[in-house]
């Protein structure tokens, strides 16, 4: 088998796909001809044809899950205000409907999408649209940062103008839905706002507050920078295929006086995740197992007393505000201890 082959499609299917672009380009060319727009509304009759047409069936590895809902679709594009100066990322560009309808608000939609099958099928749909860019492409270099590929064509865009704003929209891949909205986070670029579809229980953590069972890391993290709201809880059938689990739209607008709030994000990334890391211990323990080798238990209790926590408190009972004061706390006296301006934690939980 050739390498680039996905063992994942038979050579038939290769063969179909070829087909079907070359019927797509002949009817194309008759289209043009007589001067017709394309409309293509994205039904469970109209993917599943599409896809039986071409020999193929959804990839769940992909979370190949498509929002059949326009009005849900639109909600998207809805919620993400777009304006023509913004450039908006989608992640995820599957048959470009949702693409297709952002191209009408926003100046430049980069879209990224992983199956070259698909991106294929989205190519014939999505090529009278000049302001759309298509990437074929995993929008994850790895777990922790974005492919640079995806920062670079964002990058190019926003250079533009002065005046372009970067946004994220997409019906996101459930897989890599996490990575994504904390990667973009930390990135070189961060979007202005992301409005994007997940599933309902990552949505609950985005925006879970203190001593729930959804807080965690991922909660104080994306609320010490950023407004995060669910914009709307969907049932499985609005997709095609269903999914097994609700998802929701949820709306993430970044506060940058917020961010500029830390003195050091990195190290505020890392405290959060290493004490969030063993959330049935005690915040004391935790504290001593990552400053360990940095500082003593007597300095970590000392650090703790000062902010009123006593032998029992628990991470998950502190607000984002106590948490950073008291990383704050304990990065000034690891700098001061190790005399490194900018600090590292010793152990950064998984
Ligand atoms: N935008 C379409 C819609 O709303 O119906 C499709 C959304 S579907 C939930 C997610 C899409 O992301 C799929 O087309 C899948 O192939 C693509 N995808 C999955 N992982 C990806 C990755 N790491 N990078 C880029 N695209 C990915």
């Amino acid at each position: 088998m050739d390498e680039t082959q996905d063992p994942d499609y038979p050579a038939e299917a290769i063969k179909a796909v070829e087909e079907a672009a070359a019927a797509a380009a002949a009817a194309r060319a008759a289209r043009k001809a007589a001067n017709q727009p394309k409309v293509n509304r994205q039904t469970v009759s109209y993917l599943s044809r599409r896809f039986e047409e071409v020999g193929l069936n959804p990839n769940k590895r992909h979370g190949q899950n498509f929002l059949v809902d326009l009005n849900l679709i639109q909600m998207i594009s809805n919620t993400a205000k777009l304006t023509p100066n913004d450039v908006v990322l989608e992640i995820g560009t599957g048959m470009g409907s949702l693409t297709g309808l952002m191209a009408l608000e926003a100046g430049t939609v980069i879209t990224v999408e992983i199956d070259e099958y698909l991106y294929q099928m989205a190519s014939e749909e999505l090529e009278e649209l000049d302001n759309v860019i298509m990437l074929k492409q995993d929008a994850l270099k790895n777990k922790n940062r974005m492919h640079e590929n995806v920062i670079n064509a964002v990058k190019e865009q926003l250079a533009i103008g002065p005046d372009r704003v970067f946004k994220l929209a997409a019906n996101l891949p459930y897989n890599v839905a996490t990575p994504i909205i904390s990667n973009f986070l930390r990135s070189e670029v961060v979007p202005a706002s992301m409005s994007v579809t997940i599933q309902k229980e990552l949505a609950d953590r985005l925006v879970a507050k203190p001593g729930s069972k959804d807080y965690g890391s991922l909660s104080v993290w994306v609320q010490g920078l950023c407004d995060v709201s669910i914009v709307r809880v969907m049932s499985p059938k609005v997709f095609w295929p269903r999914p097994k689990v609700d998802s929701a739209i949820i709306h993430i607008e970044h506060r940058p006086e917020r961010r500029a709030s830390f003195p050091d994000l990195d190290f505020f990334y890392a405290f959060v995740r290493a004490m969030f890391f063993h959330r049935r211990k005690f915040m004391r323990s935790v504290a001593v197992a990552a400053f360990k080798g940095q500082l003593d238990k007597p300095q970590v209790d000392e650090i703790l007393q000062a902010e009123g926590l006593g032998p029992t408190a628990r991470t998950e009972e502190l607000s984002g505000v106590e948490l950073q004061k008291l990383c704050e706390a304990f990065r000034q006296q690891v700098a001061k201890v190790t005399g490194i301006d900018r600090p590292v934690m010793a152990n950064q939980g998984g």
